[in-house]
């Protein structure tokens, strides 16, 4: 049954597609939309497709970027021979935020989860060892202390090993389970120094 209009029907079953909204949130942000300004409205859609249409993975590191290079990536300043990896782009900033690692990363965006069916080939975990072809001198895992992260920096160590580059795992400053974006800097730094060869 409609008990609005159908374009307010539309509205609320979009936005209930989105992740953690549920119907009730669903319905206050399409009746708030329909209260605001229209430039607003217009603003919002706008900026909504725009995002869609031209943000796209780096080429190199895979993080979110408007260039086909990202601009970690592509400056000259940072040591391309170390490579950070971590599960999201979210990490990524994190990490950027201590302004202290001057290396390179790499987004695999996600990790290996058997229990919800994520393998190795469903992360960038085939562009990370194309990228090992050429000088790299350490490979820094940095994904979460999770179950499904410790998975990965696992998996990861064992691919690396073989080709001799040096491996490493930012120590368990990070509480287990922690999301690397929710901890602070002093944290994060102190996890990175204390990295342990794997
Ligand atoms: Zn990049």
């Amino acid at each position: 049954m409609d008990y609005y209009s159908s374009q307010i029907s539309r509205l609320i079953e979009e936005f209930s597609r989105l992740p953690g909204i549920g119907a009730k949130s669903a319905q206050r942000l399409a009746f708030h939309i329909i209260n605001m300004p229209k430039e607003q409205v217009e603003n919002l859609a706008k900026s909504i497709v725009d995002a869609r249409n031209n943000v796209r993975y780096c080429a190199q590191c895979c993080t979110l970027t408007d260039k086909e290079i990202c601009p970690i990536c592509s400056n000259s300043k940072r040591d391309q021979r170390t490579i950070m990896v971590v599960e999201t782009p979210r990490d990524l900033a994190a990490y950027e935020k201590t302004g202290k690692y001057d290396g390179v990363y790499h987004v695999l965006h996600g990790a290996i989860s058997p229990m919800l069916g994520i393998g190795p080939g469903d992360i960038k975990l085939k562009e990370l060892m194309e990228r090992l072809q050429k000088d790299v001198d350490e490979v820094i895992v940095a994904t979460n202390s999770s179950l499904e992260g410790e998975t990965t920096a696992m998996y990861i160590s064992k691919l690396i090993k073989p080709t001799g580059i040096k491996v490493s795992r930012i120590a368990s400053g990070v509480p287990v389970g922690g999301d690397l974006e929710y901890i602070d800097e002093v944290t994060l730094l102190r996890a990175l120094e204390g990295r342990t060869e794997l």
